[in-house]
């Protein structure tokens, strides 16, 4: 019997849920999943196929917001069944993320804990929740009973409807071959984050509906309407008994061979041996009941009254099974001296972890990022922001509690449970700071045996001044799935004197963007935007949403959130969004306010160049003036139903167009050839070898991207939305940006290819072309500059890539020396 519970993510200033992982050697099972924990987990490569389980503290998006995301990745990895269990309001959640899930083959069930006497329990684990209130809070009747009605019985169709019916109970986990592997056979997968093709249930079956109908026909029925609670759970979780030993001795005094006997006294029956009955007792030791770990959720001092006062939790200080502690703890808890003094009652031996945004400094994990993008600052300080991160905790941890058994929860840090209760630190990754990161860049050693020559191109003073006002800003670059070097869609652009917009926001642009721009006080290294996260949030006048894909709205909800709570309650704010994330956000509005009522929601279709209702025309004239535009049009694209490219002018002279996911098509050209484009922001999913990939999932090539921008006659073009299979800078090709046609407007380029590579400046014209990395800044200037840095750019990549595959051979090897070389990130970015 082995099991450890650890850390996957702490609560910081920039994270605040706190993720745990229980590892068993059948089954994980995940205490939260919060946005980004995707991502941690493939930064620390932590493996979550087997995970069966998922248990929240709070039905609230910041213990959830990675669910989504997670959903779709544990399905397409061949996943059969997930448990979800929360408190009340958990089913309604789940049933809300119909209007973009649809994950036929896995199935999901929700689990609401919601009378103390709810328990979960299986081989593994026992697990009891722990209901805590805000002390103002009364909770409804309905919050603490089992909940039979006929809504809710439509709330769980509606997610059976979207994912499949849990299978058995014994299949939870994952199947043996996972089902994107039978792509021929009748399930296609797209990129993750889409909507799957499915082509049928069964081998050989065929489709009845297709994927677009049946979420068309889930997303139309309408989800019962739900009243936010402010519920949190504590849980108290216990491992399996530990059976005694086996005396050998005794069973062989008392005449028994080594045999099926032994394994029938070790279960508890008594057999007959050869002078008479044996009693298990005889030869085996005392059952030991098993170990405990507890995780106190206590989101804000409101809630520390209900935690101290709690008889459950007081009867768990004195237990001797007791032997770990997590204090999932939110803003002001840990400084509070309530908690302290009850967090001090626990016995002597308890394992206290302590994850509160005061006592754990707020570290960037994300560290190979932070790397690449130390050295491409070292090359170009002005386009390349190095993200804030603090190295210092605002409370010691002996001021939060004293004692040997107290430390900070850090991802990784573990507990090992059975056999041998003891803390492994050996894990637990360093986490360089900005500053270091930057100061080995610039001397040269960031890259063990590379030679220097990342010194700076650019001085920080030289561009100020010079733009036109449009700075665009990636936060997330990659598609799909979240990566180590790049998080998924995201581009800010502050407009000066106006305010702040968002193009797409996927999960985790929270925590980008506090990191980018700087939380409470500025990031030191960007130059570009003058606004620290408050002050860029309260400002915030439009969020654009182009399509409904995961990997492009899952971030919304906490924007949101955080925008309701920190800006003005006389302020308005634009989403300009297909109205399926409209009907998203209404639904999820019953699980946690969102500040909906003063957000003046625009469809997409309707701000189309093309046609435009009367009551578009005049919310979209409210949210020109609030940003000083002359423009705000959309096109519909080639990607998947409602998908949207978006322009936008200003009246200071720039037009920025974004082409949100899409083919290369007709309805962007024309809207960008209607009037000079400053700036193209246009996706390049593939590189050019892949293009029949590009045709299949409705995406653009990096060549297609290029010969959009010369169809427009854009004069900048910057790429984003790369695959997360390639880390190289995008190259195109002459002759295959001449190829590039769109259906009824045929190729992009006139006249024949150039020859060679250099010829393709000829071809361009005075098109320049950057390809955007996360974190970055880019106006017109430092798009016009990236041509003469590509090549040290190019050297970065290089370099990280080396570094990378250097590590994973070391871990390759302290795994086990003699297992064949392993399919590496490093490998596959290399391709
Ligand atoms: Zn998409």
């Amino acid at each position: 019997m082995k099991w450890s519970i650890q850390i996957v993510s702490p609560a910081t200033h920039t994270t605040s849920a706190t993720s745990v992982l229980v590892h068993f050697d059948k089954g994980r099972y995940l205490f939260n999943c919060g946005e980004g924990v995707q991502r941690l987990s493939f930064e620390n490569k932590l493996r979550l196929s087997r995970l069966g389980n998922i248990f929240l503290t709070r039905v609230h998006w910041e213990a959830m917001g990675g669910l989504p995301g997670m959903l779709l990745t544990l399905a397409d990895g061949g996943t059969q069944n997930l448990r979800v269990s929360g408190g009340p309001n958990l089913a309604h959640a789940l049933a809300a993320t119909r209007h973009f899930i649809l994950r036929g083959n896995m199935g999901v069930s929700a689990n609401e804990m919601r009378s103390p006497n709810d328990v979960f329990q299986d081989d593994n684990l026992k697990v009891r929740a722990v209901h805590v209130y805000p002390a103002h809070y009364t909770p409804r009747a309905q919050e603490l009973a089992i909940d039979e009605s006929n809504d809710m019985q439509i709330r769980h169709q509606l997610i059976a409807r979207a994912f499949g019916k849990p299978q058995a109970e014994q299949q939870t986990g994952r199947r043996k071959t996972p089902l994107v592997q039978q792509k021929k056979g009748y399930y296609k997968k797209c990129s993750g984050g889409e909507i799957e093709q499915r082509l049928a249930d069964e081998p050989g079956q065929k489709r009845a509906r297709s994927p677009e109908q049946r979420t068309r026909h889930i997303s139309e029925t309408s989800l019962p309407a739900a009243t936010p609670t402010e519920a949190a759970l504590c849980y108290i979780c216990e491992g399996p008994e530990v059976p005694g030993k086996f005396d050998v001795k005794a069973a062989q005094a008392l005449g028994l061979r080594p045999g099926p006997l032994y394994g029938r006294l070790q279960r508890g029956e008594t057999v007959e041996g050869p002078n008479g009955p044996i009693r298990p007792e005889q030869c085996v030791g005392a059952t030991r009941p098993g170990r405990v770990f507890a995780i106190i959720e206590c989101p804000s001092p409101a809630y520390i009254e209900s935690v101290t006062n709690n008889q459950q939790l007081l009867a768990l200080q004195g237990s001797e099974r007791l032997l770990v502690v997590v204090h999932a703890l939110g803003a002001g808890v840990a400084t509070d001296a309530r908690y302290r003094q009850w967090a001090g009652g626990f016995a002597k031996h308890v394992q206290h972890m302590v994850s509160a945004p005061e006592v754990v400094p707020d570290g960037n994990p994300f560290q190979r990022h932070l790397r690449v993008q130390a050295a491409m600052a070292a090359v170009d300080p002005l386009a390349y922001v190095l993200p804030m991160s603090s190295g210092t905790a605002e409370l010691p941890l002996d001021a939060f509690l004293q004692g040997k058994n107290v430390v900070r929860a850090q991802s990784l840090l573990r507990f090992e449970v059975e056999p041998r209760p003891r803390l492994v630190t050996d894990d637990v990754p360093e986490l360089r700071t900005p500053e270091a990161m930057l100061a080995s860049a610039q001397a040269g050693t960031l890259y063990a045996g590379e030679p220097n020559d990342e010194a700076p191109t650019t001085s920080p003073t030289e561009v100020q001044g010079r733009e036109s006002g449009l700075v665009v800003c990636p936060i997330g670059t990659g598609s799909s799935v979240p990566s180590i070097y790049r998080n998924v869609s995201a581009n800010i652009l502050d407009v000066p004197g106006y305010g702040g917009v968002v193009l797409d926001c996927g999960e985790s642009t929270v925590a980008q963007l506090k990191r980018f721009l700087g939380h409470q006080r500025l990031n030191p290294h960007n130059r570009r935007i003058p606004k620290t996260f408050e002050q860029f949030v309260q400002s915030l006048r439009l969020l654009y949403i182009s399509h409904m894909h995961a990997d492009h709205h899952l971030g919304a909800i906490l924007l949101l959130h955080e925008w309701a709570r920190l800006s003005e309650p006389s302020k308005r704010l634009t989403v300009l969004a297909p109205a399926r994330f409209h009907a998203w956000l209404n639904d999820f509005a019953g699980v946690q306010p969102l500040g909906l009522e003063r957000i003046d929601f625009i469809d997409c279709q309707d701000a189309r160049i093309d046609g435009r209702s009367s009551a578009a025309r005049a919310l979209l004239g409210q949210a020109k003036a609030a940003l000083g535009l002359t423009e705000l049009a959309t096109c519909g694209v080639v990607h998947c139903p409602w998908a949207y490219g978006l322009a936008m002018t200003h009246q200071s002279g720039w037009r920025l167009v974004y082409s949100g996911d899409t083919r290369p098509c007709k309805s962007l050209v024309d809207l960008g050839r209607r009037t000079p484009v400053t700036v193209l922001l246009h996706e390049a999913t593939h590189s050019d070898d892949l293009l029949e990939d590009a045709i299949a999932k409705r995406h653009t090539t990096v060549s297609e991207a290029v010969a959009m921008a010369v169809a427009m006659q854009a004069e900048n073009l910057l790429m984003t939305h790369f695959s997360q299979r390639c880390l190289a800078l995008p190259r195109w090709s002459a002759p295959a940006i001449c190829s590039a046609s769109v259906p009824r407007l045929g190729p992009l380029v006139d006249g024949p290819a150039p020859v060679d590579y250099e010829g393709t400046q000829e071809l361009l014209g005075n098109l320049n072309i950057a390809s955007a990395f996360d974190m970055s800044a880019y106006g017109p200037a430092d798009i016009a500059r990236y041509r003469k840095n590509a090549a040290k750019l190019r050297q970065v990549l290089r370099n990280e890539i080396r570094a990378l595959a250097a590590e994973e051979a070391e871990d390759v090897d302290e795994e086990d020396p003699k297992s064949p070389p392993k399919k590496t990130t490093a490998n596959k970015l290399q391709k």
